[in-house]
């Protein structure tokens, strides 16, 4: 039978463990059955359960322990962190669930919360990322931003002075993605470019697709100039708002990011879940929720298989469709709204390769459709080191959730040794893959719509709930998720 386990006070990461480093000294709780007598009741009875132990949860977590509330923090998996968790083989290589480095958010006091632990000579501390991508065929290492000098002559000439011409709102005003592109950066580079590589990453047409979408792929701006004459054309507002500098080296600010010289992102994990657990705070993993109850508009508990949890407010942080179900609200729902969201799986490749990288890139995007993947994170590249000698690199793509077509660890090596990132001679030492059901939101119009009505449903029906996290489908990077939460508990 499985079982929950419950940590409080005592957290010690176990940097050795096999498949997952979120593993600690556990007391184990087993599930009850029957009624439940009156101390079990008040020992299960929180001012806040938070559901999903991903950075959302963990981040909402730690700012009600300092208030002094009593929390628990649940999840279904065996393990917390969600996708900033480490994967450790059996041999102790670790790789992380995609491109997660930290970078402060520039609030004195949430940068201190949840970057304190990092500010040591255990982590490397980046004034920027060595970040570069890939698009008809080549490997620009000098940005992630499209470049659009890649271009033939003709369409280059005809692209920038369809982009200087340009004299839309970069943000507002426009029905779709395909109409806001075409009016901020003109026919020709969103033909040749932006078009395509959106297309590729969301398995969408940029006809359906909401507008701003592009943003989750870092395709807010494009270069187009030398880094003299980008300067200077940046100064006008207009431009500033479609242009990128030369290099990923400008225009980083005072902002740090951090990475561990040894080991994962998952450590980060784990400071934090110590930081909770010694605040009071009780985490209930590998717990599954099998209903809840509801009185007078407000959930007053949850029906798990570690027992009832009863609750004065609950966040969630997982799939507002999950929600709906439990507390049968799908039913006041037009059909469309009632379903859920669509969200792609990510695949993540984790490879260990024999040869060095020809690539000093801490990681590129490939925004080329001729490729299934989408971005690769090169460690030793980031670390300055290897484990034993070999080089890692974790390397995500997408898929249709319905899709059964398998990604491989050998095409995807083959994909890198076309795109020059490793040398053709280069062999697998080490391999790993991952599918992540429902992880990247697909935000085509109708997705917002329907993400609206059913955050809307919650809100005006369940006046003791908060939700937050990517899975609410109006927010993606890990920062804005952190930002929106601190935002509303402060
Ligand atoms: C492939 C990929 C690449 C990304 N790259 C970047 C990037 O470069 N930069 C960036 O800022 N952001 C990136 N993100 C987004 C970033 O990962 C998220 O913003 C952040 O991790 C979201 O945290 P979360 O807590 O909302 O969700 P998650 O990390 O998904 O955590 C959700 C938690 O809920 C738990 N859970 C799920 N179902 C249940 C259930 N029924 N009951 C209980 N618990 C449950 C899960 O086990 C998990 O622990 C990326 C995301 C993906 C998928």
């Amino acid at each position: 039978m499985p079982f929950t386990a419950v940590f409080s006070l005592t957290y010690q990461p176990n940097d050795k463990s096999n498949q997952c480093l979120n593993v600690f000294t556990t007391e184990i709780f087993t599930p009850t059955s029957g009624e439940q007598d009156e101390e079990t009741a008040m020992s299960t009875q929180y001012d806040e359960i938070i559901v999903g132990a991903g950075i959302a949860g963990i981040v909402a977590g730690l700012l009600h322990v300092r208030q002094g509330k009593k929390v628990a923090l649940v999840d279904s998996a065996e393990s917390a962190g969600g996708l900033m968790r480490t994967y450790i083989t059996p041999e102790g290589k670790h790789f992380d669930y995609g491109t997660h480095l930290l970078s402060e958010l520039g609030i004195a006091d949430l940068d201190k919360l949840l970057f304190e632990c990092v500010r040591n000579d255990s982590w490397h501390e980046f004034d920027y990322l060595k970040s570069g991508h890939f698009i008809h065929k080549t490997l620009c290492e000098r940005s992630p931003v499209v470049d659009a000098t890649i271009l033939k002559e003709a369409d280059y000439l005809r692209a920038m002075v369809e982009l200087v011409e340009a004299t839309a709102n970069p943000r507002d005003g426009y029905d779709t993605l395909s109409q806001q592109l075409t009016k901020c950066f003109g026919d020709t580079l969103y033909q040749e470019l932006l078009k395509p590589a959106v297309e590729k990453l969301f398995f969408a047409s940029a006809d359906d697709l909401a507008t701003n979408s592009h943003l989750l792929y870092g395709l807010a701006r494009v270069q187009g100039f030398s880094e003299q004459t980008t300067r200077i054309l940046k100064q006008l507002p207009k431009l500033n708002d479609v242009l990128a500098f030369h290099s990923h080296k400008e225009g980083n600010g005072a902002i740090k990011r951090y990475y561990p010289k040894q080991g994962g992102i998952g450590q980060w994990v784990d400071h934090l879940l110590s930081q909770f657990c010694e605040h009071g705070g009780k985490l209930y993993l590998n717990c599954k929720i099998t209903g809840m109850s509801v009185h007078e508009q407000k959930v007053t508990s949850l029906h798990t298989d570690a027992g009832e949890l009863y609750c004065q407010k609950l966040t969630w942080t997982i799939a507002p469709f999950m929600l709906l179900q439990s507390t049968n609200l799908h039913a006041l729902l037009p059909e469309f709204a009632a379903n859920q969201l669509n969200f792609l799986d990510s695949w993540l490749v984790h490879l260990e390769v024999d040869r060095a990288p020809l690539t000093s890139l801490h990681y590129y995007n490939n925004f080329d459709p001729q490729y299934a993947h989408f971005r690769s994170t090169l460690y030793s590249n980031m670390q300055g080191e290897t484990e034993n000698g070999a080089h890692r690199v974790t390397v995500e793509a997408f898929s249709k959730h319905a899709d059964t077509t398998q990604i491989s660890a050998t095409d995807i090596l083959q994909e890198l040794i076309d795109c020059g990132v490793f040398p053709q001679e280069s062999q697998l030492t080490y391999h790993h893959v991952d599918r992540i059901s429902r992880s990247f939101p697909v935000p085509t119009v109708a997705f917002r719509q329907q993400q609206q009505v059913q955050v809307n449903c919650i809100r005006e029906n369940l006046k003791n709930v908060s939700l937050y996290g990517k899975a609410r489908g109006d927010i993606f990077f890990m920062n804005d998720v952190i930002l929106d939460i601190y935002q509303s508990l402060t």
